[in-house]
């Protein structure tokens, strides 16, 4: 396994020579599915040099002296290029010239080269589409974050290195080429045709700005229009004669514009912002600056298609982009290390600006549920990072973009923006993004703005969470009748403390709420040392009442209660009588749940508080008591108890909360009931409960026999329950829903529900289905992790993996997908022998941008082992 010992070595660009502005031309072919470009780099020589270094991945330039060349205008001089170095490894080419360059010079680089058009859904690449007509067609569009704008033209392609772009795109000449659209950062400034009689499309000069965050594309899109409140020209694209499914996401973009630029008082400062869906797609979306790319799935919605998680998941994901134009566009990271500075900070403004939008959400509470509960998960293994990371080769680069760089970030960002107040955050933001614009900043220089404009010690504090790895649990000691000893060390899912882990210290903003007051904190303290008191006064007698530490799950720890006496109390009140917050509910047994991985509390303790839920009927809450009883049921299939505890789950589910929600939406029934309603479904069709199955298979009939169709939000769960039950008739009919649905949603949660299948030549059929043409190269990766996450399935999605690696890692070598695919594959296992093949077969058959997610997933399977071999005994008994 690769540690971070043998790290590829690596080095920066030199910038001896950087540049300033940059003319491309580009010109795609959709026949040959190759492009042909040419630029001319307005260059600042810094020192005296006769080398270029710059990167350029997969492209070939021609070397001959005129098309590739530096001019110096002021001298009317030529120096001719005398050789190019490619180095592949590295990602870069070193241009030798034939006379040094040296400072203060006026400098152009004129470049020719020529390109594929990707297939792997980076740098140029082409997205396949199915025209009104019926036939296959081709567009072209762009992937250029985090290292593939060298994919499409040689450039210094760091974020550090900002300049201006004037870009041009051709189009191919073909019998639809007048209808086609050419989009790029910027509006058209002209366009004419060339002697091939082609459309030659300019664009106005962009601002300066990383190369990451150039983009284009020419394909046939259909859009519709809207203007902001401050008058941006807001457009969504999409397929042809869709434009209307672009009409939610056309309403959020123009209100969430409007939102930031009051927020931050600063102007977008583009004078148009387009957003465009993208068939072939890889990650969610892409904050291209003013020209925004999405998946269909996060963009689109039609009305009788697509669920409500759905949309609330695209209001999100719009605001989370349009947050960057101003969080990552205007302002940049330096370098990778700050990646969180982007992703963090854009997922938590998502929130802020969602909560905006659409109050009735309730979006923090989700936040909890989703984004906190997955950060903490992941950050309290050993094989996670600090948010602050060094990295170098792109394929460390794209490990970082997980949950770390964005949940936690986004965690750190909300536990300070109570710290500091809302007034105080907004000041800090505006000084931050004024001070830096079209620059780039250090984590530093955020701390530095939101500390002058708090006037609170923001950069100590906050230091603690980005530098180091993981997070603290609280320990509290009641004193006598109001006093807490409070005392903080590393939380790790092992329960084991390695020595340099003792050393560590966060800064704690704990805050006490009492029986007394559940919405007000009475008491409060910035925790530092190792060990701190607390005076409660006379609010409280701790012999008799409660309290309850992090209210609303404001920080980033845990806690941990001394007295079981005084934890008891918690349960009952807070929880059986519902005296806390959801938020508190659903965090007290998040802490409960992580202390039993941890070995700090048993499996039957959990189970037993579990119960204290019966009365249950908050999302957010069922939200994490899902998480569990999913868990659970993982570990414990094939066990002879197991169907006992499936038992306990179903009685959890259908004693009250199911009752009250039932199977048919309610008239304007509030947002989170209806999320409420599929999730509870979907659980009951996990543990096979036969009332839902029945009603399930009656919706199916009539929704196939085209009598009643089934809502959009129970569709899942219908698709899953008739998987899970399969036969050649019922695998037919699915399949002619998936063949006939137009909308890439639908057609992803058939795919997805076929992971529920059982019988194993189906689960073979699955995994088969899974990499045919029928599913897109970005979607194949959730079906065979829905088969992966189901229990019957496990082992054969595993071996299917490893008898068609070479497809796999040739498809995802680097960046999310692949290592969501990593993930969901290994981490259900649980045994120590299954840990160690997993190991051998990647000591063997290495691939470096999986390595994180492997020792990760690895570290998980052994967690589990030994939560089994603690717990078995102790779960089999509570559950008989
Ligand atoms: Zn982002």
């Amino acid at each position: 396994m690769a540690t971070t010992e043998n790290k590829t070595s690596f080095q920066r660009l030199p910038c001896l020579v950087t540049p300033i502005n940059y003319h491309i031309r580009l010109a795609p072919d959709f026949k040959k599915f190759t492009f042909e470009g040419s630029q001319s780099i307005d260059l600042k020589v810094n020192e005296s040099t006769a080398e270029i270094v710059l990167n350029s991945d997969k492209l070939t330039i021609e070397n001959g002296a005129d098309q590739c060349n530096v001019k110096l205008p002021n001298d009317n001089k030529t120096i001719n290029i005398k050789e190019i170095k490619y180095n592949v490894e590295e990602e870069t080419a070193t241009l030798i010239l034939a006379e040094k360059l040296v400072p203060g010079m006026n400098a152009i680089l004129n470049l020719e080269f020529s390109g594929e058009l990707d297939k792997n859904l980076t740098g140029f690449y082409k997205s396949r589409y199915i025209g009104p007509d019926g036939k296959e067609r081709f567009s072209a569009v762009t992937q250029f974050e985090p290292t593939y704008a060298r994919k499409a033209f040689p450039c210094w392609d760091e974020p550090a290195h900002k300049a201006t772009f004037d870009i041009t795109l051709v189009v191919p000449v073909s019998d639809n080429d007048d209808k086609m659209v050419a989009l790029s950062n910027m509006s058209v400034k002209e366009e004419n045709r060339d002697s091939q009689k082609r459309r030659v499309v300019k664009f106005d000069r962009t601002p300066i700005m990383s190369t990451y965050l150039v983009a284009f594309v020419i394909g046939e899109y259909d859009y519709i229009e809207t203007r902001s409140k401050h008058g941006v020209l807001v457009r969504v694209y999409t397929p042809l004669q869709k434009s209307e499914q672009g009409r939610f996401a056309l309403d959020v973009a123009a209100r969430s514009l409007d939102f930031y630029t009051d927020y931050f008082q600063i102007p977008f400062p583009l004078s148009k912002l387009d957003l465009i869906a993208i068939s072939d797609f890889s990650a969610g979306a892409m904050e291209n600056w003013g020209l925004v790319t999405y998946r269909e799935v996060c963009l689109l919605v039609d009305p009788s298609h697509t669920s409500t998680s759905r949309k609330q998941s695209i209001s999100l994901t719009v605001a989370h982009e349009l947050a960057h134009q101003w969080f990552g566009n205007l302002v940049t990271m330096e370098w990778w290390t700050h990646l969180w500075l982007n992703e963090g900070f854009a997922m938590f403004m998502e929130y802020l600006c969602v909560d905006h939008l659409f109050p009735d959400f309730m979006i923090w509470k989700q936040f909890v549920s989703d984004t906190f509960l997955s950060a903490m998960n992941l950050d309290s293994l050993a094989n996670s990072h600090p948010i602050e990371i060094p990295v170098g080769h792109p394929s460390e680069v794209e490990e970082i973009f997980d949950d770390i760089s964005y949940n936690k970030g986004a965690c750190i960002n909300r536990m300070l923006y109570h710290y500091i107040g809302d007034e105080n955050f907004r000041k800090g933001m505006k000084l931050y993004l004024s001070r830096h614009s079209y620059k780039n900043t250090q984590t530093e220089d955020l701390w530095n703005a939101l500390e002058e404009a708090s006037q609170k010690p923001v950069r100590r504090m906050m230091t603690t969470w980005t530098k180091q790895k993981g997070y603290p649990v609280v320990t509290v000691n009641c004193q006598g009748s109001n006093r807490l000893e409070l005392t903080q060390e590393k939380f790790n899912s092992d329960g084991q403390l390695s020595d340099a882990d003792k050393t560590m210290l966060w800064a704690v903003p704990v805050q006490v709420i009492t029986a007394k007051d559940v919405q007000k904190p009475q008491a409060e303290i910035l925790l530092e040392k190792r060990v701190e008191t607390l005076e409660l006064g006379s609010l409280i007698d701790l012999q008799k009442e409660w309290i309850k530490l992090n209210p609303f799950a404001m920080a980033t720890y845990r806690v941990q209660y001394q007295q079981e006496d005084l934890f008891i109390r918690l349960l009952e009140e807070g929880i059986g009588q519902q005296k806390l917050d959801p938020a508190d509910r659903l965090n007290l047994i998040n802490d409960l749940y992580s202390m039993t991985l941890a070995g700090r509390k048993s499996s039957d303790v959990l189970f037993q508080a579990i119960g204290s839920f019966r009365n249950e009927c908050e999302y957010s809450v069922w939200t994490v008591m899902n998480v569990i009883l999913s868990k659970y049921n993982q570990l414990l299939y094939g066990y002879d108890f197991h169907p006992k505890f499936v038992e306990f789950g179903t009685k959890l589910i259908t004693q009250k909360v199911f009752g009250e929600i039932g199977w048919d939406p309610k008239p304007s029934e509030p947002h989170l009931k209806t999320l409420l309603r599929p999730l509870l479904i979907n659980r009951l069709v996990t543990f096979e409960y036969p009332e839902v199955m029945k009603k399930c298979h009656e919706a199916f009939d009539d929704h196939v026999a085209k009598r009643k169709s089934i809502p959009a939000d129970l569709r899942s769960a219908v698709y899953r329950a008739m998987s899970s039950q399969i036969t050649d008739e019922i695998w037919e009919k699915i399949m002619k829903l998936h063949d006939e649905a137009e909308l890439q949603e639908e057609q992803m949660r058939i795919q997805s529900a076929l992971g529920s299948v059982k019988k194993p030549e189906f689960i073979e059929r699955v995994l088969k289905f899974a990499i045919s043409d029928k599913v897109r190269s970005q979607d194949t990766i959730f079906v065979v992790a829905s088969v992966a996450c189901n229990p019957s399935g496990r082992r054969t999605a595993w071996e299917f993996f490893i008898s068609n690696y070479e497809l796999f890692k040739s498809r995802y070598d680097v960046g999310f997908l692949g290592n969501a695919l990593i993930k969901s594959l290994i981490e259900n296992f649980q045994t120590e022998e299954m840990a160690h093949q997993i190991e051998d077969f990647f000591r063997v058959n290495p691939n470096k941008g999986w390595d994180r997610s492997i020792q990760q997933s690895i570290e998980t399977v052994r967690l589990n082992a030994a939560l089994m071999a603690r717990d078995t005994e102790k779960l089999a008994k509570f559950f008989q």
